[in-house]
């Protein structure tokens, strides 16, 4: 069965899908925001969250999240908790499947999000947000003057490691093999750091704790040798999961992530910065943005994809 058209469908309930929500309303446009079961993102997964403008004494994660829907709602946009199970760009209007509906969008706006990866040892999910996290810039703050440990050999770690050293008293890299796979330049800053020193060939099997993190058991990748690491904080940094695989007939990178195509005008001045390879559908978020992923970043992009969409949908209108 089909339901109306809509002209805005949003894939997404997190900072980025609510901000695409409010803008694309009051831009006159019947918007469908299909938040997911797990609707809010990753600030579902965090506590005090001291870096979204406009919270003076800070906000709970969850907090902020409901506050944005509860925003997005009152303006009027329709918001399903529910996932879908595929979006189709191959047609016209789009078709966006969920709970055996099939809802039609003239334009869509992909803010799917990205998950972070999790090492999936005991312990993890008891101790997230006390003492376990995933992003030090959120968290690093926490920490400070604290004995804390990064784990991975990515970017990702080296950039956590280094924005941690400013903070802590001493970081310490647990890395799986004897080579970083991050950048040179990336590389040389977390070696010229003094407080930042290296575990090598060492995996961690367990995190200690039960308020509060307070090691990490670690074992040795040659000679199997298990010893326990005392450490004030855990962060997690093995890389992230776009959240990609229900699309049909979109350009993704090779790691999943959406391909931003920007559309510029006759004079050359940058258009649409946040279309994609399929004209009509546009991207925000951590689903094409791996470098800040930060929820005012996303609310950020969302607001772009709206305001393109708008101005994509008035074209086709001529
Ligand atoms: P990544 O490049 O995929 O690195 C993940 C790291 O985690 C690797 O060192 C990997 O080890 C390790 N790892 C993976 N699974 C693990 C597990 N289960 N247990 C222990 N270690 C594990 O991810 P990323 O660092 O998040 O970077 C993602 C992309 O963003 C990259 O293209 C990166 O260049 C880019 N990025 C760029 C910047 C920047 O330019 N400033 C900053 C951040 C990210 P192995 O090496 O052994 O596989």
């Amino acid at each position: 069965m089909l339901s109306t058209v809509y002209d805005v469908i949003i894939l997404g309930g997190g900072p980025a899908g609510f901000t695409a929500g409010i803008y694309a309303i009051r831009s006159g446009h019947k918007t469908l925001c299909i938040a997911g079961i797990k609707w809010g993102g990753q600030l579902m997964l965090t506590t005090l969250v001291e870096n979204y403008p406009g919270y003076a004494e800070g906000i709970q994660g969850p907090d902020l999240m409901v506050n944005m829907r509860k925003q997005t709602e009152r303006l009027g946009v329709d918001i399903l908790n529910t996932d879908f199970t595929q979006a189709d760009f191959t047609t016209k209007p789009f078709k966006v499947t969920a709970d055996g509906k099939v809802y039609e969008g003239k334009s869509v706006i992909i803010t799917t999000g990205a998950d972070s990866i999790w090492l999936n040892v005991p312990g993890e999910i008891q101790l997230r947000g006390k003492g376990v996290s995933t992003c030090a810039t959120c968290d690093a703050f926490f920490f400070r003057g604290k004995d804390v440990v990064v784990v991975g050999g990515g970017d990702s770690a080296m950039e956590e490691a280094l924005f941690l050293s400013n903070v802590c008293k001493s970081v310490t890299i647990i890395h799986r093999r004897d080579a970083f796979r991050a950048s040179k330049a990336m590389q040389d800053r977390v070696f010229a750091e003094p407080k930042i020193k290296v575990l090598w060939n060492k995996v961690v099997t367990k995190y200690v704790g039960t308020e509060h993190v307070t090691a990490v058991m670690i074992k040795d990748t040659q000679t199997v040798k298990e010893e326990e690491f005392k450490t004030d904080g855990v962060f997690v940094a093995i890389g992230h999961k776009p959240n990609t695989d229900k699309f049909k007939g979109i350009e993704l990178d090779v790691k999943g992530y959406v391909v931003r195509k920007e559309v510029s005008d006759s004079t050359g001045m940058l258009k649409l910065r946040s279309a994609t390879s399929v004209p009509g559908v546009f991207v925000g978020g951590d689903v094409h943005d791996y470098r800040y992923r930060q929820a005012v970043t996303a609310a950020g992009f969302g607001c772009m994809a709206a305001l393109d969409a708008d101005t994509w949908l008035k074209e086709q209108k001529g």
